[in-house]
């Protein structure tokens, strides 16, 4: 009946890596590694995870007419995404601009280039594909007018699961489409900035249940090496943790990609949040015992055998 279980609908970059002994101060030029160029954006890291795992997967994106935009297009196929919504020109690919020195710590400039003209008209000319959708996700890295509009696109009955990030204030008509909205608790945080005196201090239950009153339908809030905490609105809004499997984390970058991707599809599939939330936790355990983010993503045999 569906096409496609997940539509994603986001931002697509290249990631420029180098390694450098220390980071330039002002005015100073440092020599670096050699370049390294990695696939990112969040919604190409989902779709590219949803994909992986063996969801049916179409991306809704914007890139350049250039190189990078090549070869981000070229993993998306690789990786079984459907392409046909990936919009082409207007401004050159999205670029995070990284250098990164021996302790890890780094210095990043983004360019968002083609993710910030992804526009609502371009989600309305992509109606065939929000036909076909079961679920339909979002992040913050396109224009927020862009967002409201997926929320309007969306068919009777396709569920909406929105990652704000980078976090930014929320009309009350995407907040209230969020079903779930998955936050990590740097996000969790700045959502409930404004209200009731901030939340330090507070147990990840009050955040859900905060974000519940501000009008999401239901909420999800990662932990990390907690795994996540699970809440939905109505009568019962009492909230569940799912517990994380321990594994060695080498390298956390795309973990709430992989999660929320796997959390959606799962959704699509029919099970309830709690239950997918429990798949979603393990994918993203599998994503941190690898380095890099779409390299990192697993399979579902991978899941299987954590
Ligand atoms: P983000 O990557 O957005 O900051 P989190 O750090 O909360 O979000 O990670 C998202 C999910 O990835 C977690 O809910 C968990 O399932 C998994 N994860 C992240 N870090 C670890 C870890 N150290 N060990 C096991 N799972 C992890």
């Amino acid at each position: 009946m569906y096409d496609y279980d997940l539509l994603v609908v986001g931002s697509a970059n290249a990631d420029l890596v180098i390694g450098v002994e220390r980071r330039p101060a002002p005015g100073e030029t440092v020599l670096g590694s050699d370049l390294a160029v990695h696939p990112g954006g969040k919604g190409a890291n989902q779709a590219v995870a949803a994909a992986r795992l063996g969801a049916r997967t179409a991306l809704l994106a914007r890139v350049g007419d250039d190189a990078h935009g090549r070869l981000l297009l070229e993993l998306q196929r690789a990786a079984g995404v459907e392409t046909r919504g990936v919009r082409v020109g207007g401004a050159p690919t999205g670029v995070a601009l990284i250098t990164v020195d021996p302790s890890g710590d780094n210095s990043i400039v983004v360019s968002p280039g083609a993710n910030a003209r992804l526009t609502p008209e371009d989600v309305r000319d992509a109606a065939g594909l929000f036909a076909g959708a079961r679920v339909v996700s979002a992040q913050l890295e396109i224009p927020l007018e862009t967002v409201a509009e997926v929320v309007r696109a969306r068919a009777a009955g396709t569920r909406f699961v929105l990652n704000p990030s980078p976090p930014a204030p929320l009309p009350a008509d995407v907040l209230a489409a969020c079903d779930p909205l998955v936050v990590n608790e740097h996000e969790a945080r700045f959502m409930l900035g404004g209200h009731a005196g901030g939340y330090d201090g507070k147990e990840p239950e009050d955040w859900a249940r905060a974000l519940l009153a501000l009008g999401a339908r239901s909420v999800v809030v990662t932990l990390g090496a907690e795994g996540a905490l699970v809440a939905a609105g109505g009568t019962d809004t009492a909230a569940v943790r799912v517990p994380s499997p321990r594994v060695d984390a080498v390298d956390t970058t795309g973990a709430g990609d992989a999660f929320t991707a796997a959390l959606a599809w799962r959704l699509a599939r029919g099970e309830d949040l709690a239950t997918a939330a429990a798949f979603a936790v393990r994918v993203g355990a599998a994503a941190v015992t690898k380095e890099g983010a779409q390299v990192s993503f697993p399979t579902a045999e991978e899941v299987a055998a954590l």
